[in-house]
């Protein structure tokens, strides 16, 4: 038996109809493709403009300071080696977005940038409903302006995409992180509240403690979220400047009616974050429920070498979750791919005035298809609503003869003769 090839689990192929297949990704095409416009539309409101970016990218843009191929790297990320250089299939789009930034000075031709960027990341997850090891992020990025407006704008237009599309049950939730000098003393007091538990804290949060105590804020262990309840607040330690910027942003981001709560206990993983930091959840995506997070990472640039400080806010959101949570309402719209028309024809010489036929109405700007080879009418017909075409022009010898073909209106189920001169007008038809 000759072997056979599956893609690789956590992957996913999109299909136009995922009836077929289990393996499909559960969403057609058509729903993918729907929901990348109505991204693109809202983001346009916004008068966010489009970039992309390599899917591949240097390693130490992602892992900067681990740096080398090691085992932390490779457990959580796609990476290898070729011919010296370390590359990495990109986990997120935020680190290659600023690198491109800063790359093509960017701020020259404008001193805030408003991006937004659709494509494909990669993680090595353990893949699970919600979590995949190719998945799709959408979103936008603010780079230059270090005023919480930014942070309000990023916030309403992540927002203003689930609402388009429907789903209203959404949780966000805000902090603020304080900045690069409030920030280590709440890591010492947080650590020094932690240290006498050491003992009761799980192996991940025990390796915490020492280099990234503010993640088992993060924690989904009952019983550390109960030790947690009693541990000092980031809030007690904040700069003024920074409360403020929170104070601001909360204000507007209830001007706009979005509800939200204060959450405390948010927080970002990585030093480069500052102030505000966010997560949109859904109670409706079950255990994988963060829909999208972002946040401000006024220091990101610097540590990919800026000489000076380039304040950005941004949000990351997944297409996947999004494409499940508008199912889980009972919406699969999807956009309409099926053609204009289709020429069904009998015979050789209709078969090849069909071909011709085609090309011509494609001129005219129709999307038309037609059989590539003698085949029943009834079979011609069948392919025809099958692809969902509007209208079949059916054509053999007696239509030749006279140049007047038969169409049938495949919606309505109705038929009538129209002359082959007048076959452009059906494109026009609403
Ligand atoms: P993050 O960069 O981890 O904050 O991710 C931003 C968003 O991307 C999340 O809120 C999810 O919607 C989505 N996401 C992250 N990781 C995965 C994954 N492995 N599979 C599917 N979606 C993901």
């Amino acid at each position: 038996m000759s072997k056979t090839y599956k893609n690789i689990k956590g992957t996913f192929d999109i299909v136009p109809d995922p009836s077929i297949s289990k393996d499909a990704s559960p969403f057609s095409s058509g729903q993918w493709i729907r929901i990348e416009r109505v991204v693109r539309d809202v983001v346009r409101r916004y008068g966010m403009q489009e970039i992309r970016t390599p899917i591949l990218e240097p390693l130490d843009l992602i892992a900067r300071g681990i740096g080398q191929l090691t085992d932390i790297v490779s457990k959580e990320m796609f990476a290898f080696s070729r011919d010296n250089t370390d590359y990495v299939l990109r986990p997120e789009i935020t680190a290659p977005v600023v690198r491109a930034y800063l790359q093509h000075n960017m701020s020259q031709l404008l001193p805030v940038q408003q991006l937004f960027y659709i494509g494909p990341c990669f993680r090595a997850e353990r893949p699970q409903k919600g979590r995949y090891r190719q998945f799709h992020q959408f979103g936008a990025e603010i780079i230059g302006e270090p005023g919480p407006m930014a942070d309000v704008e990023v916030i309403r237009c992540m927002v203003d995409i689930y609402k388009e599309l429907g789903i209203t049950n959404m949780e966000l939730r805000l902090n603020s992180l304080g900045d690069e000098t409030s920030r280590p003393q709440y890591k010492a007091a947080l650590q020094e509240y932690l240290e006498p538990h050491r003992n009761d804290l799980s192996e991940t949060s025990r390796s915490r403690l020492e280099d990234n105590v503010l993640r088992i804020l993060d924690t989904k262990n009952p019983d550390e979220q109960r030790l947690l309840q009693d541990a000092p607040r980031l809030s007690a330690f904040i700069d003024s400047e920074s409360e403020d910027h929170f104070n601001i942003v909360c204000e507007m981001v209830d001007k706009a009616g979005i509800p939200f709560v204060h959450d405390p206990f948010l927080v970002r993983g990585l030093d480069y974050y500052t102030r505000t930091a966010f997560e949109l959840e859904s109670p409706d995506l079950g255990a994988q429920s963060a829909l999208a997070g972002g946040g401000r990472y006024d220091l990101l640039a610097t540590e990919l070498g800026s000489k000076n400080p380039v304040p950005a806010v941004g949000f990351a959101a997944g297409i996947e979750r999004l494409l499940i949570a508008v199912s889980e309402l009972g919406d699969t719209a999807a956009i309409d791919d099926g053609p204009d028309i289709y020429i069904a024809s009998l015979g050789d010489t209709a078969l090849k005035w069909a071909i011709d036929t085609a090309a011509a109405l494609r001129s005219d700007g129709g999307a038309v298809v037609t059989a590539l080879a003698q085949k029943s009418l009834k079979a011609q017909l069948k392919d025809a609503s099958k692809r969902n075409a509007r209208y079949a022009i059916i054509v053999g010898e007696d239509e030749l003869q006279s140049s007047v073909a038969t169409v049938r209106d495949l919606r309505k189920s109705t038929q009538e003769e129209i002359p082959f001169a007048s076959l452009p007008t059906l494109l026009k038809r609403s």
